[in-house]
């Protein structure tokens, strides 16, 4: 440790390595001091922005100076790294999907306990304004008691044209926004799950998944739909979200959308048949103006990224995980229960999940 600062090195200095860069430059506990990756091109690049760069990843974790590595490769190698660094005596902050079934996360946790050393995984994602806004209206209840909801991604873009293309690199849209959605759908609510059923989209032909459908259901009768699709030239909502009170809509990452809740201080106004095709409905018509209220989406209270700042607290014994492991496991064994459920067209039930 320099200077207060502990040293990182990136192991893996693509697209995501090189934005971590920016993301740990307000730590004020932490620089990354070097990268190692296996392309010369990308340790040029380290090179050219100051950084000291390794030939291979053994003498990054034979640099004593050195204290945490940071894995933002591919995902089929984060275990063999984090286990080789956790046994050099470094701390570790992996990337998602941390790695590609839950077994081989217990490993690397026995390691970690073994070692004593942090291991941590980076689902930055925790800290995205809409879902910290969905998190806090279910939790304050703003539209009652929340008990369906519909949580999306969707490109049209296809699978970005690498190793997320190949199985052998863990590639797939599952484990690569899934985990992410999952995640935050497992911090939305205490309850343990009831069932799981899923389909798997290959509309692109590659050998992973390009996007999937899950339906699942918790024991306390939340249902929720997770989606994340690569062949929509038109999206669905990102957040829509159903309470006994009202219905919550966040349509895209500018946190564009709207509540619209029971006015409690009018009683309810029966709706007016609408015209609707060649008939008449009053069940599909929308609810009266005046027994209604149109909120706007509210930002959220703290948005800030504090990952980093919590990982330096966790080395030093100050603070629980912001991230648990556990938390991250449970996310992989949902995973690998929507795999399942896919490849046997089922709906697997009596889960211990
Ligand atoms: P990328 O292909 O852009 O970068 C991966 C880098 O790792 C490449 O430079 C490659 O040469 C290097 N590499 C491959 N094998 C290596 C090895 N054995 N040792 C050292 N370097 C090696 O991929 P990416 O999009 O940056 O994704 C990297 C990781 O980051 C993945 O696990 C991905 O899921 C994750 N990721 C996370 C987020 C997020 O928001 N948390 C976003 C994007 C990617």
């Amino acid at each position: 440790m320099e200077q207060n600062k502990y040293s990182l090195v990136i192991v893996g200095f693509g697209g995501m390595g090189s934005y971590h860069v920016q993301l740990i430059e307000p730590c004020e506990r932490l620089a990354v001091t070097g990268v190692y990756d296996v392309v010369d091109y990308r340790l040029e690049l380290g090179a050219a922005k100051g950084f000291k760069t390794y030939d291979s990843l053994e003498a990054v974790l034979s640099d004593e100076t050195v204290d945490v590595v940071l894995i933002a490769t591919p995902n089929d190698v984060h275990k063999d790294i984090a286990i080789r660094a956790l046994t050099a005596g470094k701390h570790v902050i992996c990337e998602k999907p941390v790695t590609v079934d839950s077994a081989d996360l217990s490993d690397i946790l026995e390691v970690a306990k073994e070692t004593d050393r942090v291991f941590m995984v980076h689902q930055n994602r925790r800290w995205d304004e809409d879902f910290l806004i969905i998190q806090d209206l279910i939790e304050k209840k703003k539209i009652g008691e929340v008990f369906h909801l519909e949580s999306r991604v969707q490109g049209a873009n296809g699978i970005p044209g690498d190793w997320r293309q190949l199985k052998a690199y863990g590639g797939g849209m599952l484990l690569d926004w899934g985990v992410h959605l999952l995640d935050q759908l497992l911090l939305l609510t205490g309850s343990k799950i009831d069932s799981v059923t899923a389909e798997l989209s290959t509309i692109l032909g590659t050998e992973v998944d390009d996007g999937f459908t899950s339906f699942i259901r918790f024991k306390d009768g939340l249902t929720a739909v997770i989606e994340v699709g690569t062949t929509n030239f038109i999206k669905l909502p990102r957040w829509y979200v159903k309470g006994t009170e009202g219905t919550a809509i966040i349509r895209d990452w500018d946190l564009s959308g709207e509540i619209v809740v029971n006015n409690p201080d009018v009683a309810k106004v029966e709706p007016k048949p609408i015209q609707a095709g060649q008939g008449l409905t009053k069940t599909m018509a929308p609810p009266s103006e005046e027994s209604t209220l149109r909120l706007p989406i509210e930002k959220a209270q703290s948005t800030k990224q504090s990952f980093y700042d919590n990982f330096v607290s966790v080395i030093e014994g100050k603070s629980e995980p912001l991230v648990k492991n556990e938390e991250v496991h449970r996310v992989l064994r949902l995973i690998e229960t929507i795999f399942e459920a896919a490849e046997k067209r089922a709906v697997l039930k009596d889960l211990e999940l």
